[in-house]
């Protein structure tokens, strides 16, 4: 077969353009690295290359590829994440990711701002940082991965992430299928990156190598409190206690639906999930009753739950976090009135350490309260500052603002259930990093991005 000049130089170009998209680096497997080392070198080649070789319009086919690709990973992620952790349930898992494929948004979400007049033109754009160190948690681990890759790669940066020791595996399956997809759409390898064997003695090599360039933690305490001590830009995610007020206006049974929904989801996982419910007194038994008929049992003494669900030490215990109803109520000692029920409800004072703690468990008290100014008080008590979400049933327009003003929550959500705040049945769109310690909120690729002006004196205004 004969071939041209121009037509071997192209088939040449071919060749050594997929023979760079293989994943690079020694150990290298779609992102996944036996050294933290060769994840960071090989995440910050990636980042250059996306940098200088494709531009916005050119990085939204690399996201679109990714979203295609997961939805055919959406339960396999599910089962995995179930298996591996023990926590959650698996068809919530489900939905959690699609939320975190499809509501995620893209580069679209990246703006220009111009400001013009007599003195010329500037534009303000979105640069990226670089390479990002995302931490992310066992509670949400593939959809974590998911949102933040989204997010990160938009804004034209690369990620080493450093997954829960607990949820490595279905953390490092979505880190290789969101490679190959990049790789198979005709983008850079290893854009985002991490060790076959995480732990916290890698996420400390991680926060202090020089090339990383910020630190992204979502997690508990703890974590952003590492990360805020980095001496880095540092973005911290942290925990909440999310309480939801009912007042005497609201609709039934609509409020219980709304409410079980919300705290039973993936067995109250999600840090955004009603923690605790504050009814106002008068409506309190009308409350219970609705709520029993959503697969919800009442425990009166809600002492052996006490025992089973909190420590010696007054920490929760692990190994019931994200477990279902049944379960927790068979180590408690207390039969089940149903192997699927949803949700345990207890009816307890505002001072008991099951209001006060955050649990991740389908057991969720109910504390009275006799006004609406004391509903506040004990819901601003129970989110204790954590700035975090917080939700609301009333149709009273003064008590829906006045508790908004009061609790300060980066998420506010009245009349649906928590998750709505994710953008699951309400507007706007998801994340699974929300950001209420350092304030960037509901995290997007906008927040992944430095702001750079541009000033051009004396031209390009045109009016
Ligand atoms: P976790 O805090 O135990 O772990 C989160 C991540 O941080 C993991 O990767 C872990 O290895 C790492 N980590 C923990 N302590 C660290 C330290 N001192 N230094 C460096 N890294 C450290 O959390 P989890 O149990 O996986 O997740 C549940 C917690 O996360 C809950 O408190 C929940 O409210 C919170 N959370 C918050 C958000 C949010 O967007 N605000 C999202 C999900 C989970």
């Amino acid at each position: 077969m004969d071939f041209n000049k121009e037509e071997l130089s192209q088939i040449i170009n071919k060749v050594l353009k997929e023979l760079d998209q293989k994943p690079s680096g020694s150990s290298g497997d779609y992102g996944v690295f036996s050294t933290m080392e060769e994840a960071i070198s090989e995440a910050k080649k990636a980042q250059k290359e996306l940098q200088s070789k494709f531009s916005i319009e050119e990085r939204e086919p690399l996201i679109t590829a990714v979203r295609k690709e997961l939805h055919n990973h959406v339960e396999k992620m599910a089962v995995m994440a179930e298996e591996e952790t023990g926590m959650g349930r698996c068809e919530d898992k489900v939905i959690k990711n699609q939320l975190a494929i499809d509501k995620t948004p893209g580069t679209e979400i990246l703006t220009t701002e111009a400001y013009s007049g007599k003195l010329g033109l500037a534009i303000v754009e979105q640069a990226p940082f670089g390479v990002i160190c995302s931490i992310t948690p066992s509670t949400n681990p593939s959809e974590t991965v998911i949102n933040n890759a989204i997010s990160m790669i938009a804004a034209c940066n690369s990620v080493v992430f450093n997954p829960h020791p607990n949820a490595k595996k279905v953390s490092l399956y979505a880190i290789k299928a969101i490679n190959k997809a990049i790789i198979d759409a005709g983008g850079p390898a290893n854009l985002i990156t991490a060790v076959a064997e995480p732990t916290l003695q890698t996420v400390e090599r991680c926060m202090k190598d020089d090339r990383i360039e910020m630190i992204v933690a979502t997690g508990g305490h703890g974590v952003v409190r590492a990360a805020l001590s980095s001496g880095k830009k540092a973005i911290g995610a942290g925990a909440g206690n999310p309480p939801v007020l009912v007042d005497d206006t609201v609709d039934f049974p609509k409020v219980a639906n709304d409410i079980v929904r919300g705290a039973a989801m993936d067995n109250n996982l999600l840090c955004t999930s009603e923690k605790a419910i504050v009814a106002l007194d008068c409506i309190a038994d009308k409350l219970i009753e609705c709520l029993l008929e959503e697969s919800v049992q009442l425990v009166k003494d809600p002492k052996p739950l006490e025992r089973v669900i909190i420590d010696e030490d007054g920490s929760i215990n692990k190994a019931l976090v994200g477990k279902d109803a049944a379960y927790i109520l068979e180590k408690a000692g207390i039969e089940a009135i149903d192997q699927d029920l949803r949700m345990v409800l207890i009816d307890v004072d505002i001072d008991h350490p099951l209001v006060l703690k955050e649990q991740l468990m389908p057991v969720i008290p109910l504390v009275r309260a006799k006004d609406f100014k004391e509903a506040m008080d004990m819901g601003v008590k129970i989110e204790n500052g954590n700035r975090h979400s917080a939700m609301i049933h009333s149709k009273n327009v003064d008590n829906l603002t006045a508790f908004a003003k009061r609790i300060g929550t980066t998420i506010y959500v009245k009349n649906a259930p928590s998750f709505a705040g994710l953008g699951a049945g309400g507007e706007g769109f998801s994340s699974f990093t929300i950001a209420g310690p350092t304030g960037e909120g509901i995290t997007c690729a906008r927040t992944f991005t430095r702001q750079r002006r541009c000033i051009l004196v004396d031209g390009f205004s045109i009016i």
